[in-house]
């Protein structure tokens, strides 16, 4: 919840925050950075995930997910393909209000594109 007051939505006003936690016991926050050439865009769940990866750790355990959303938000497709390349069965959980929500990554995208396909 505190990454999500530093998101940056002048257009859609859908601030997220995300932390993820690494097998060191670290925790990296991202919030979402929206971008005037929306496809530009960055979600919070990628920022955090970019941060943990710009400091040295790969090993990723657990992701949460905060918004103002009527209900729990799970990650879009793209971070969810992006969480998928360090960790394919992150557990995953997702909080707004007094509401949460737990998934797992590998039920949130079944058969995941990864390094297999690209042998
Ligand atoms: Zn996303």
């Amino acid at each position: 919840m505190d990454a999500r007051t530093n998101a940056y939505a002048p257009y859609s006003g859908f601030t997220v925050g995300a932390a993820v936690q690494t097998k060191s016991g670290a925790v990296f926050t991202g919030c979402n950075v929206e971008n005037a050439s929306y496809g530009a865009t960055i979600c919070a769940e990628r920022a955090a995930l970019a941060a943990a990866v710009a400091a040295g750790e790969r090993e990723l355990v657990a992701l949460v997910v905060a918004s103002g959303a009527k209900s729990p938000t799970p990650p879009c497709g793209i971070c969810r393909q992006c969480l998928a390349e360090l960790t394919p069965s992150l557990p995953i959980r997702s909080y707004t209000g007094g509401a949460r929500a737990e998934y797992d990554l590998s039920s949130l995208l079944p058969d995941a594109f990864g390094r297999d396909q690209l042998d």
